[in-house]
């Protein structure tokens, strides 16, 4: 199981915050990220702070359960928090999970159409098939819900009428998967504009997906041709 030293992974959350929000990804006080620490716990953004401009007092100490550390924190935890703790509690191999609202990705969320085509191979290798998990309340228990059969099959997931979730091993990965969402999203965005979107012909796909097994890429990775069956596995265990 991934688990980060605590003042390194509140740089990495502040960098990461201040890219998301240079990004346009977070309006205001948007967006959430968290990070899986060494002695079992987290370290997540607070709420009502933008992510353009944390401070470390900004983050907050979470126990093994997702609560709060007490005597440890300034600031209260993010109200999305139990989104993220979903995510931890199905997938022992994640250990960073980012949240915001990128434009073009969550116009999909918001038109419900899922990135599901196999057009881009970066996009490929690293999202697979990213489906739109039914609208939930932020903040409550519907988000958790709705997005619960998803994660076991994707590093990422779009939130209907809302934004986009990605996760991986570090919060880097999980970085690097929401930018690869939002590229891939602006490109299919694009190519629809154009009137036509060629997927990739599936015997090149499955020729990516050996390459994704040698490369050793982790996470998981489902394609829709394959009817979601979770292919090129690769979680660290343990
Ligand atoms: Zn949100």
């Amino acid at each position: 199981m991934p688990g980060r030293d605590g003042l390194k992974a509140g740089k990495e959350i502040i960098e990461v915050g201040r890219r998301m929000w240079v990004k346009g990804w977070v309006a205001s006080n948007d967006g959430n990220i968290s990070v899986r620490l060494k002695d079992g716990g987290f370290l997540a953004t607070a709420t009502g702070v933008s992510k353009g401009f944390l401070t470390p007092a900004m983050l907050v100490r979470l126990n093994r359960d997702g609560r709060p550390a007490p005597g440890r924190n300034r600031h209260r935890p993010s109200s999305e928090i139990r989104m993220h703790m979903e995510v931890y509690r199905r997938r022992p191999d994640i250990g960073a999970v980012v949240h915001g609202h990128p434009p073009v990705a969550t116009a999909f969320a918001v038109a419900g159409i899922p990135l599901d085509q196999n057009i881009l191979p970066e996009a490929i290798l690293t999202l697979g098939a990213v489906e739109v998990a039914p609208y939930g309340t932020p903040s409550t228990d519907e988000i958790p819900e709705a997005i619960a059969p998803l994660i076991e099959r994707s590093n990422v997931v779009l939130l209907a009428n809302h934004g986009a979730l990605a996760f991986g091993p570090d919060l880097l990965t999980a970085y690097h998967r929401m930018e690869t969402l939002e590229h891939t999203a602006t490109i299919t965005h694009l190519a629809m504009g154009l009137g036509r979107v060629k997927t990739i012909p599936k015997a090149q796909v499955k020729k990516l997906m050996e390459l994704s097994e040698k490369l050793g890429i982790q996470g998981r990775v489902t394609l829709k041709s394959s009817k979601f069956k979770v292919q090129g596995s690769k979680d660290k265990k343990g």
